[in-house]
């Protein structure tokens, strides 16, 4: 099979903080635009692949922030959720989405490099991430994500989701930390998405089959498109996760 990836694409991993002393593990699966050279641009404008089709707007910056306010180590991966979603299983219809919000993508209408990306950029990630989680070192994780305020034609009216399946209890010790100390924001559960294992991966594979406390969090991306909403906001995760650690020692 041809090689996807050339010399000058960079690895799917980019780990910031290695050595960060915070017990939880942040992971950012949407976090990148890259896209292999070998895809060009995947048939699509700069503003399509700007939209959140391409990938979870502000999500990369948030996780940075509180990878610094934590002292806390962050998988984030570099390539498009169009190139391959690395939240999903490479079995589901929508791993290499061909139609995103009513936007079909050129390059991925009968791709015959589907297992390529499977193999470069999903599976090394997910190696990467499973390799920081078998190491011991944490006690949670946490994968950051953002939703569209409106999809297709749907306005949302959640702040913040909280994704979980069979272990809710990060969720809501994350979300009742939240509520009290920020009343005005509305919090979803399992909003604006519910998780399952033939869509998910990060909540099935990296938290419940090890049985470790794990969520999965939604912002709205308008609350974090902007430097002053992303410092706004990973203010207030930080609070909320510094909480968590308090209340689950180690
Ligand atoms: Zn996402």
């Amino acid at each position: 099979m041809t090689q996807l990836l050339q010399a000058g694409d960079p690895s799917p991993s980019l780990i910031l903080n290695p050595e960060g002393t915070c017990p939880i593990l942040l992971a950012c699966e949407h976090a990148g635009q890259g896209i292999p050279k070998a895809l060009g641009d995947l048939g699509l404008s700069r503003e399509q692949l700007d939209m959140h089709i391409g990938w979870d707007i502000g999500a990369a910056a948030l996780t940075r922030l509180l990878s610094e306010r934590l002292n806390a180590t962050a998988i984030l991966q570099y390539y498009s959720r169009l190139v391959i979603d690395c939240n999903r299983p490479p079995e589901a219809p929508d791993s290499v989405p061909e139609v995103s919000d009513k936007v079909t993508i050129p390059a991925n209408v009968d791709a015959d490099n589907k297992q390529a990306r499977v193999d470069e950029i999903f599976t090394p990630y997910q190696g990467q991430v499973s390799r920081l989680l078998d190491s011991g070192r944490y006690k949670a994780a946490l994968s950051i994500h953002s939703f569209t305020p409106v999809m297709q034609g749907v306005p949302r009216p959640w702040d913040i989701g909280f994704l979980f399946g069979s272990h809710d209890d990060t969720s809501r010790r994350l979300a009742a930390f939240l509520e009290k100390a920020y009343p005005w924001m509305t919090i979803g559960f399992n909003e604006p998405y519910q998780v399952s294992g033939l869509s998910d991966w990060f909540v099935p594979r990296h938290g419940e089959a090890r049985g470790l406390p794990h969520a999965l969090i939604e912002v709205r991306n308008d609350h974090i498109s902007d430097k002053d909403g992303q410092e706004k906001w990973a203010d207030i995760l930080a609070a909320s996760f510094r909480h968590f650690l308090e209340e689950v020692p180690a």
